[in-house]
């Protein structure tokens, strides 16, 4: 099968070459460092024998295995992203192998005494025996998402060398600046021209995500009114008071430290203010449509009430939706799922099929008209120097990608 240092090799080659995005930039790509490796990727696809090897003019790579059947069958795509999360510095990773893994604590820095612990990392006990790459606790480690470039490039590698395992056309696509939102703003969905895809961006071995959060932005703008505190009397506004009474008036423990699963909040991430002006910054998030669209309605009407009590208006809130459960996409066409779900059991992965607290790009891609569940890339800790990957994730990921091509021609849809 894929061989293990076949796999490490292509993964270092790959995260020590710094993509870190850039949420203040307004070019795609967002920092000029993604062309580094987006062009070797583009070079890659190709050596290896893929075709319609594409590189657009904002990074976005493309590429096809062609089918090596007679019959129609649906064309499929695998989907990752090479920039690396602005979070925490992505120059100069130094991965470390641990082979072997005996389940301890793993110094990732003697010198600045950082650890990786599965006192705190519970999930690193289930990785016991296998070979781990972390960083050097200096920066973060890349895995998300290049395991997932690294399998989707492996396993097609392997399908190329393998042309006695029958499968339809493949597409691959590559992106850059997933961690800033932007990774499928401007995919090209027509030019990849797949029925449907995933993006192989999830975090431990076995996870399979159609369903995100619907989520918008709220800013909460409140205006005072500043007189000299002396004669202020029944003349000042305070505007951070009444942005307190707005905070205090939103349920406390509907918010991300108290809830879990699908349970929604809201989340209030930045205040500034003094008494002429105060800024709230929300975010909302929902799995469920209606309870999203209420909790924007809580805010408002929790705005219009105060105004009302001071006969003016003191508050205003604009609220912008972000990005959409991609369920609703995704159910009426649920063998997309169920595929992944036979490939992992094919396999003997225990499929883990749970809602992501958070958005994809699979989810802007769904409602851009490419269906596009996230399957596990096995990485854990992402966007930190705790960031760290089993190879064994990584080599059942490329076997995923295999083993869902394989199954396609054995479908009628
Ligand atoms: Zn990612």
């Amino acid at each position: 099968m894929i061989s293990k240092q076949h796999i490490i090799n292509r993964f270092i080659s790959y995260v020590t070459i710094d993509t870190e995005s850039d949420p203040e930039s307004n070019t795609t790509p967002s920092s000029e460092k993604q062309w580094d490796l987006a062009n070797k990727l583009a070079k890659e696809l190709k050596d290896i024998g893929l075709e319609e090897v594409t590189i657009d003019e904002n990074a976005y790579i493309m590429a096809t295995l062609p089918s090596n059947i007679e019959e129609d069958v649906p064309t499929i795509g695998f989907i990752s992203h090479f920039d690396t999360s602005p979070d925490f510095t992505g120059a100069n990773v130094k991965p470390q192998i641990i082979e072997n893994y005996d389940g301890k604590d793993i110094i990732l820095n003697a010198a600045e005494n950082i650890v990786l612990s599965p006192d705190y990392f519970e999930d690193l006990k289930l990785y016991k025996g296998q070979t781990l790459i972390t960083t050097d606790g200096t920066t973060l480690l890349g895995a998300d998402d290049k395991a997932g470039i690294t399998e989707i490039v492996s396993a097609m590698e392997y399908l190329v060398q393998h042309p006695e395992i029958k499968h339809g056309k493949i597409r691959v696509g590559f992106t850059p600046d997933e961690e800033i939102g932007r990774g499928a703003h401007k995919f090209d969905v027509s030019k990849f021209g797949a029925d449907w895809a995933y993006t192989m961006d999830g975090s431990e071995i076995g996870e399979l995500e159609y369903e995100n959060f619907n989520a918008a932005g709220a800013v909460v703008t409140i205006k005072g009114k500043i007189v000299h505190p002396g004669y202020a009397k029944g003349r000042m506004i305070n505007s951070m008071y009444i942005a307190q009474e707005f905070i205090n008036s939103l349920p406390r423990l509907e918010t991300p430290e108290h809830t879990s699963g699908r349970e929604g909040f809201f989340h209030l991430h930045t205040i500034k203010g003094d008494v002429e002006e105060t800024q709230l910054h929300y975010i909302i998030r929902d799995h469920d449509k209606e309870h999203f669209e209420a909790r924007k309605e809580v805010m408002k009407k929790l705005a219009s009430e105060i105004n009302a009590q001071r006969q003016q208006e003191v508050i205003e809130v604009t609220i912008k939706d972000q990005y959409y459960n991609m369920r609703e996409k995704v159910e009426p066409v649920m063998h997309i799922v169920d595929i992944a779900e036979e490939a992992m059991k094919a396999l003997n992965i225990k499929p883990i099929i749970k809602p992501i607290r958070g958005g994809t790009d699979g989810s802007q891609l769904s409602f851009m008209g490419l269906p596009c569940p996230n399957i596990f890339a096995g990485g854990h800790n992402f966007h930190g120097r705790y960031e760290y990957v089993p190879v064994e994730s990584m080599i059942s990921a490329a076997k995923v990608i295999i083993k869902i091509a394989q199954l396609i021609p054995t479908k009628k849809f």
